[in-house]
């Protein structure tokens, strides 16, 4: 890993790319993986690379909707793995949610790569390991759609931190509720799941494990009130505003970049 500066001025942009390409060639993380992070990271811009208002506000509800599960599962791939292994494991637990590796390039060596980062991060229990026969969700016709039968198949809320638009549709056909995390409030996975949080994994998931531990204690009713007054549609048109006004400022005060 080269030396980054550490007064440059994307830093620790410079330094999660730089993780993403030594993950890389440890085969956790694919070719596309790396330019699905750049997507992201361009729709970062847009945000000023911080966590915005309706987010913390998704965030929230994301975290009641996982507290209320009957069965909740997080769906981990490569990027996910490579980016936030610690604070998933962790928000995993504090959720009481099962974490399945769910992959689309299914190269030899590829899950035990992702498997053994979860487990020097603390994952105790780890499902899609083809250890039992998966099983397959219906509508799909890739690989996309093999899960494991403990895992996402039998979940009600299937939290997907940077899920492609194909696999969301399906989790949605198969009944269970999807909550997604995605920079790019436009893409298919963003504008089809349940409750999409517009933000950057790698600051999400950290400030989802405070979220879940504030909230953990809370009356179920409290919760189910923050599940009721959460409306998917308004938060995207927030984020959407959010990213129009953060622009108009930009425009008329250049120097606050
Ligand atoms: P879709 O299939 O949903 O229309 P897409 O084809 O544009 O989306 P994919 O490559 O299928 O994109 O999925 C990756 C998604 O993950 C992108 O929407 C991207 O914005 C998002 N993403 C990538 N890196 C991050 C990150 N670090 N934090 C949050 N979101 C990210
Ligand atoms: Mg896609």
């Amino acid at each position: 890993t080269p030396n980054i500066p550490n007064d440059h001025p994307r830093a620790e942009s410079l330094h999660y790319r730089h993780t993403l390409v030594d993950r890389m060639f440890e085969k956790v993380v694919t070719p596309s993986g790396l330019c699905a992070h750049g997507r992201g990271e361009a729709f970062d811009y847009l945000l000023g690379e911080q966590t915005i208002p309706p987010s913390e506000k998704a965030m929230e509800a994301a975290v009641a909707y996982l507290l209320l599960a009957k069965h909740p599962v997080f769906s981990i791939n490569g990027n996910v793995a490579a980016l936030v292994p610690e604070s998933i494991v962790e928000l995993a637990e504090v959720l009481e949610a099962d974490l399945e590796i769910n992959i689309f390039y299914q190269a030899p060596g590829r899950i035990e790569a992702i498997t053994s980062i979860l487990k020097k991060a603390g994952a105790k229990k780890i499902l899609g390991l083809g250890d039992i026969p998966p099983t397959s969700l219906s509508n799909i016709s890739s690989n996309r759609r093999i899960v494991d039968p403990r895992g996402i198949f039998s979940a009600d809320v299937v939290l997907v931190p940077l899920e492609d638009g194909d696999r969301t549709e399906v989790l949605i056909e198969n009944d269970k509720k999807v909550i997604a995390i995605d920079l790019n409030p436009l893409s298919r996975t963003a504008q089809k799941a349940n409750i999409t949080i517009v933000d950057n994994i790698i600051r999400c998931i950290p400030k989802m494990v405070k979220i879940a531990r504030r909230m953990k204690n809370l009356e179920s009713e409290k919760i189910k009130v923050i599940v009721n007054n959460f409306n998917q549609k308004k938060n995207l048109d927030d984020c959407l505003e959010y990213i129009i006004n953060f622009l108009q400022n930009l425009m008329e005060n250049p120097d606050s970049k």
